[in-house]
């Protein structure tokens, strides 16, 4: 199994490192013709607009489009909003996920912050009984999840953090800050 992860912008190689631990190939992700032998791939966090505006400069964005009508994507914050089809805004997106987010839900940098999750419905990952310790770094909301999109996690309060279209995965935080790697099994099951 070979997994990249789009290395343009952002925590990419946070990534690979918790790839690498659970003994996968991994590739970093910078060219169309890269994501050829690829089973699956990461779109790390970082800035949406950013990493937009660099895919359609490297002329990605209909590859990333066709990569995701047959394999697994997993979009982390940043990801998770490229994922979407809609974010309120006039930016570059791959609109592979029915689902709208709205972008720095939570606010600033400073308004970061942990929480405990119950990840019960991550069925595959080896143990969901543990709460999976979240990090939102100015992180999106996902508003609302359409179609064939599901809710995977919400917070307490009911906001959707997590969501699942087939095999595609949207998560508003950072699995791949914490070494936990129940979130990063959850996907190579999907792969
Ligand atoms: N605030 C960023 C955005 O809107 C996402 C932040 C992140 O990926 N940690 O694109």
């Amino acid at each position: 199994m070979k997994i990249g992860v789009l290395a343009l912008q952002g925590a990419f190689a946070e990534h690979l490192v918790m790839l690498r631990k659970l003994g996968v190939e991994t590739a970093e992700i910078r060219l169309p013709k890269q994501l050829d032998d690829l089973d699956g791939l990461i779109i790390p966090g970082g800035e949406s607009t950013t990493m937009g505006k660099l895919m359609v400069d490297f002329d990605l964005l209909e590859p990333l489009r066709e990569f995701g009508l047959a394999h697994a994507i997993w979009g982390t914050c940043a990801g998770a909003i490229l994922l979407s089809k809609d974010a309120h805004r006039e930016q570059p997106l791959l609109g592979l996920m029915d689902i709208t987010v709205e972008r720095n839900a939570f606010g600033r940098q400073l308004d970061s912050f942990q929480a405990a999750l119950d990840v019960s419905k991550l069925e595959q990952a080896a143990d969901t009984r543990e709460p999976f310790h979240a990090v939102f770094i100015r992180a999106p909301i996902i508003e609302s999840v359409n179609g064939d999109a599901k809710v995977l996690v919400s917070l307490p309060d009911g906001r959707i953090v997590a969501a699942q279209q087939g095999k595609l995965l949207a998560t508003s935080f950072h699995p791949e800050l914490t070494g936990d790697t129940r979130f990063h099994e959850y996907f190579l099951s999907l792969v």
